[in-house]
């Protein structure tokens, strides 16, 4: 199989570029401050063959669960910094890898300017000897890019936002970073990547379709994205997002086992993802789930909506604030977890909040009108 000559990265026991065996990730649902669990999640993840699991870390608390996480697992472990980008200094000592969000740099501390919290961020994991890696979200684009771009333009201002942050990287010597390009749309996900790995073939890649939903579409989905790249040689590491209890949550990475299996053999032929259709895009759940309700939900969605199987419409189901409202402003339709309640969405306007016991009937009332609008009740 031909593969992009990028740097090699190291993570803990795993290296990835330059050739190396394509690294399974996958991330821990549970809640971090919850030291039991979350080791448990990590070692089945690693048991199942995932080269690095993935922590979620908002907080002084979770950074110290981290703590003690990281005694009771032997996986590799990678943290996921959001808004507060100085707690990377409590999470460095015990991790192997951290991913931080240009397009949340800009919440915490707005007077800082961007390249000073990447220096920041940079040199404590230089320090720690920890990769990083630049994760660039179609949710959460850099706001100073998207609003460079025409609003039909998702892939200008998420190329851009990762090349600068790669060029800041260079310039300050760190060359130890992979970038990730993660849209819901498969079809995206090539666009983006292919055009990125074209400018900076050096660059290690890590691939995956966010908020993939529910198996099997999930896995329909992520391979109609990671397939080709992989057969064309781009990408050195892989995540199936999925939608999935906790006690399956290693599933994910059996079918990016899979996906490398496969792409390894030869057997590069991929169901086209059709759009067109309903399409339900539905968040992995991680940490910050706000309710431990949110994969029943999904799939209960799932479920109310099949009679509509033939529209083109998208449903969003999202399992927290810090990802929600921004993840549903492109859906037909958006759900929201709260603790107690739904918030619903119809584009980017708020329908209001519901109880979990009124939203699917209020949720099929939406999308009736929306199929009776489109002319197709
Ligand atoms: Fe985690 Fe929230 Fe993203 Fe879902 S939307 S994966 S709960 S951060």
């Amino acid at each position: 199989m031909p593969r992009n000559s990028t740097r090699v990265v190291r993570v803990g026991t795993v290296v990835f570029g330059g050739g190396h065996p394509i690294v399974v990730q996958s991330m821990c649902a549970t809640k971090t401050q919850d030291v039991a669990a979350t080791a448990a999640q990590a070692e089945q993840l690693r048991q199942a063959g995932a080269g690095i699991v993935r922590i979620a870390v908002d907080s002084h608390k979770d950074a110290d669960a981290l703590r003690e996480i990281r005694e009771r697992t032997e996986a590799n472990l990678s943290v996921d910094l959001q808004e507060n980008y100085r707690l990377v200094t409590e999470v460095a000592p015990f991790v192997n890898k951290v991913r931080y969000n240009p397009g949340h740099l800009y919440h915490h501390q707005p007077q800082v300017p961007w390249q000073d919290k990447v220096r920041f961020i940079a040199e404590v994991a230089a320090r720690y000897e920890c990769a990083l890696r630049v994760g660039v979200n179609c949710g959460s684009v850099d706001p100073a890019k998207r609003d460079k771009f025409p609003p039909e333009d998702k892939i200008s201002p998420m190329l851009e936002s990762a090349f600068e942050h790669c060029e800041l990287l260079d310039r300050l010597g760190f060359t130890q970073y992979c970038v990730s390009l993660k849209d819901s749309d498969p079809r995206l996900v090539v666009e983006l990547n292919r055009r990125f790995a074209a400018v900076r073939p050096d660059v290690p890649l890590h691939l995956g379709v966010t908020e993939a939903g529910m198996p099997p579409e999930g896995i329909l989905k992520t391979r109609a994205a990671l397939v080709p790249l992989l057969a064309s040689g781009i990408g050195d590491t892989i995540r199936v997002s999925l939608t999935l209890p906790n006690e399956r949550k290693h599933e994910e990475v059996l079918a990016g086992r899979q996906i490398v299996e496969d792409v390894l053999a030869g057997r590069v032929t991929v169901e086209p993802w059709i759009p067109g259709r309903l399409n339900i895009v539905s968040c992995p759940s991680c940490s910050r789930v706000e309710n431990a309700a949110f994969v029943e939900l999904a799939e209960k969605v799932r479920e109310l909506t099949a009679y509509a199987a033939d529209y083109p419409i998208t449903i969003a189901v999202m399992g927290c604030r810090v990802n929600g409202p921004g993840e549903t402003d492109d859906a037909d339709l958006g759900l929201w977890c709260g603790p107690r309640y739904v918030n619903l969405k119809r584009g980017p306007i708020s329908l209001g909040s519901f109880t979990y016991d009124e939203i699917l009937p209020r949720l099929k009332q939406e999308l009736d009108s929306l199929i009776a609008e489109r002319g197709g009740a």
